[in-house]
């Protein structure tokens, strides 16, 4: 049996500052005026149907060409108040850049996500006068629950159209994910709290800290004390494996990983094993494999089910693993994990085969030795965080709009069922959902407005 080899300071520092600063370094001004003068300004431009916020794209990357970046901001953050965290971890190669024309005699789309990035931090540095003022007071107050892109995306729409809003979050800090889960080199130099912070700036919204819906409250209690509530309460529950061992020191959730990792402020000080196994197939399992490697893991395997095809990992996102040095092996379901003195030293996985579908054991199997196995098999909603309320998927059920099967409690995000799980995705369920709220507690007509309607909720009345 190996013997474990876990510890901290794989890497000199200045390597681990290497290996974690932005992946994509902004463009200069220069790039960014040639770049956008690639944009065709297509009429009825497919990238704008393509991004799930609806951003006017050519009208925003026309103002770059004009020198008008605060005007380009503006455009951006009209329609996505995260514009700037977007324009860094979107997957804009499944998105708005996949539908550009430049594709089609170039093969090579615009950098839209580079451009609204160059706006964006344009405006971040100099914010100068608001560039959103809120509407006369309503009287009305909103409870949202959760401050990650979808909460405070609600939060800030609502604030803009003049209610007040308590957001109440069970972390210390605000952000969600964006704080606590993308990955490291995505968002360096605390960019997720420098934009929270200019998102605040608005006015009209208090957050509450270390306030956990189903454990320190309740949404009856909530119903009565406001107006209405958005639930944005993301999944905080995570899949278990399901196999002996998984108890064993060393394993450990993906997401937990990553928020140390993310939360640390030496990254010399992060223990890592020497090999590392990966179980799963989407961007947290990617995540967690490249940051491995990047603190100096030598040895990391992603271990996924069904075909590598099939991995919910984009192949881009597929192609950055490997790039880095992580070994992706398919068609392999995790039987057990071993250990030596209570902690984990291997995993046994068994072969399997597609059979219209369904994974078929063919009785091969094969075993990888590992100090840190790490659990990214896909998240649930915490137990108890939506009691009350109808589910669908495991998740919660939500009409168009983002109203839940209570009255007066609308959710939308990851805890939601039927999105894609981006962070885009929940920005916009919050702004759609902060527009339904806003009309009903105006008592106006639904059928009577033309407020946007969120493409990726699915309708259930
Ligand atoms: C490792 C990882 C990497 C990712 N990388 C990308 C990427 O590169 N690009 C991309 O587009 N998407 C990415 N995603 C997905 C993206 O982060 C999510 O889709 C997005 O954050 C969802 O936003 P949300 O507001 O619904 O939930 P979250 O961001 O999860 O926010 C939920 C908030 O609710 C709070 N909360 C939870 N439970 C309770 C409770 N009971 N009471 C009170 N508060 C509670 C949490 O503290 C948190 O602040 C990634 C996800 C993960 C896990
Ligand atoms: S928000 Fe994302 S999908 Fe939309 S235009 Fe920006 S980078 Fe593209």
């Amino acid at each position: 049996m190996p013997s474990r080899d876990i510890r901290a300071g794989r890497l000199p520092a200045d390597q681990l500052a290497r290996n974690f600063a932005d992946i994509h370094p902004p463009l200069t001004p220069v790039q960014a005026r040639i770049e956008s003068e690639r944009c065709h300004y297509c009429f009825d431009a497919p990238c704008v149907a393509a991004c799930p916020t609806g951003i006017d794209i050519p009208s925003f990357i026309r103002r770059i060409s004009e020198d008008n970046l605060r005007g380009a901001a503006r455009a951006i953050l009209e329609e996505n108040i995260f514009g700037g965290m977007c324009a860094r971890v979107c997957p804009t190669e499944v998105l708005c850049e996949q539908a550009c024309v430049r594709n089609t005699n170039e093969d090579k789309p615009v950098e839209i996500g580079a451009l609204q990035r160059h706006a964006t931090d344009h405006l971040m540095a100099r914010p100068g006068a608001p560039l959103f003022t809120r509407a006369p007071a309503t009287g009305k107050r909103v409870a949202v629950v959760g401050a990650g892109p979808a909460g405070l995306s609600c939060a800030h729409r609502l604030a803009w159209l003049g209610h007040e809003v308590v957001v109440f979050d069970s972390k210390p800090k605000a952000g969600g994910l964006n704080e606590y889960g993308l990955a490291a080199y995505k968002t360096p130099d605390g960019f997720a709290q420098k934009e929270v912070a200019w998102l605040l700036s608005i006015g009209g919204i208090t957050i509450r800290h270390g306030q956990a819906l189903g454990r320190d409250l309740t949404l009856d209690a909530l119903c009565a004390q406001h107006d209405a509530v958005f639930l944005a309460i993301g999944l905080a529950g995570v899949n278990a494996l399901g196999v002996p061992g998984e108890d064993l020191q060393g394993v450990e959730s993906a997401v937990d990983f990553i928020e140390r990792l993310r939360q640390t402020t030496d990254l010399a000080t992060l223990p890592i094993g020497r090999r590392v196994l990966v179980i799963g197939g989407g961007m947290t399992a990617i995540d967690a494999a490249v940051q491995s490697r990047r603190l100096g893991a030598e040895e990391v395997t992603i271990v996924y089910r069904r075909a590598q095809d099939r991995m919910p990992a984009s192949a881009h996102e597929q192609a950055w693993a490997q790039n880095n040095g992580v070994l992706i092996r398919t068609f392999s379901v995790p039987k057990a994990l071993h250990g030596e003195h209570g902690h984990v030293t291997g995993a046994t996985f068994a072969v399997v085969h597609d059979e219209n579908g369904r994974l078929v054991e063919t009785g091969e199997t094969w075993h990888a030795d590992a100090d840190t196995v790490f659990k990214a098999i896909g998240q649930t909603l915490a137990d108890g965080a939506a009691s009350g309320l109808a589910l669908q998927g495991g998740r919660i059920r939500v009409d168009g709009h983002g109203e839940t099967s209570r009255e007066r409690v609308w959710a939308g995000g990851d805890c939601t069922w039927g999105g894609k799980d981006l962070t885009v995705e929940g920005v916009e369920h919050g702004k759609i959902a902060a527009h339904d709220i806003d009309r009903e507690l105006r008592g106006s007509l639904r059928a009577a407005t033309s407020a946007p309607r969120c493409a990726h909720m699915r309708r259930v009345d």
